[in-house]
């Protein structure tokens, strides 16, 4: 195909991706969200947890964005070596981000830091973010690429800390931040809340690694046992908090604790909290070398 040509139908394609995800929950989320609405026996958060799903429903007939806070739109790429389009794929999200501003359409959220002016199309310096890795490595040959894209909404961003504690606080440590951060600032995310934590040498590591962590689909477990069993009992720790939806009080607090790690520095456990709200708008497409392509995140989405 001829590289303009791909150019634009790539660019079409990602930017009919991200309003879609703007407007529909991926489907982990949504079978989360009814699970949690069949087990809530306080009648204010049934209704509450009803009034989410009236919400998107009336987003998916409308066509208009489930949240009136579209995030700031972050996309998270693994290529291969062999991606067509690789060296202008910066260029090319940039693109789809302006065209779904205007086409879901999206709000406006990128304010150019320390000009403090809006720049109209949620793009500007290092917006949208972007974070790459490498697929296939031993596979030289690869050429696909898969890619995320998760629009970080303001009050859901909110909560996001991370710190550097003593090797002696443990992973006691690492629960007790996990519990200051959820309990003092969760209720501003709009719960049920997706927690991520990452736990590294350092606060950006493990701040990257709890938002990759937010983007795991639902239910899956770290792959150290240890570490799976330390997500349930942060689950089940955090549900008795009770926050509910929306922070009115209700059986749960969480759609899920999602853990990732690194080998660290024996001196330190830097441990980072993400934060994703019951809108949890996260989409995965997987893109072939030919330009086809496969939505992994929804059931049944047309693009
Ligand atoms: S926290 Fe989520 S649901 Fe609440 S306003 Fe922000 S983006 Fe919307």
């Amino acid at each position: 195909m001829d590289t303009r040509l791909a150019r634009n139908k790539l660019t079409d394609l990602m930017a009919a991706f991200t309003g879609y995800v703007g407007k529909h929950l991926p489907t982990d989320v949504l079978d989360k969200l009814a699970e949690l609405r069949a087990g809530e026996t306080s009648p204010l958060a049934a209704a509450v947890y009803d009034s989410m799903f009236e919400n998107l429903a009336a987003a998916a007939r409308l066509d208009r964005p489930c949240c009136q806070d579209t995030g700031a739109i972050q996309f998270f790429v693994r290529a291969g070596a062999r991606f067509p389009l690789l060296g202008d794929l910066a260029g090319i999200l940039t693109d789809a981000v302006r065209r779904a501003t205007i086409e879901a359409p999206l709000r406006h959220n990128a304010v150019e830091t320390f000009v403090e002016k809006n720049t109209g199309d949620n793009t500007g310096s290092r917006a949208p973010w972007i974070e790459w890795e490498i697929a296939g490595s031993g596979d030289p040959g690869q050429d696909e690429a898969v890619i995320e894209v998760y629009m970080a909404g303001g009050g859901c961003s909110l909560p996001g800390q991370a710190k550097v504690l003593m090797p002696a606080a443990g992973y006691e440590g690492v629960a007790a931040f996990v519990f200051d951060v959820v309990a003092s600032y969760g209720v501003n995310a709009c719960p049920p809340l997706l927690v991520g934590v990452g736990v590294s040498t350092s606060v950006e590591t493990a701040a990257m690694l709890s938002k990759r962590a937010i983007l795991r689909p639902l239910g899956s477990r770290h792959p150290n046992p240890d570490a799976a069993r330390m997500e349930l009992l942060l689950e089940n720790g955090l549900n008795r908090l009770g926050l509910g939806p929306q922070g009115i009080t209700g059986n749960a607090t969480v759609l899920g604790v999602h853990l990732e790690s690194s080998a660290r520095h024996p001196s330190t456990i830097g441990v980072g909290v993400s934060v994703g709200c019951w809108a949890h708008r996260r989409g995965t497409i997987r893109i072939g070398a030919d330009l086809s392509h496969e939505v992994l995140s929804h059931k049944e989405a047309s693009l």
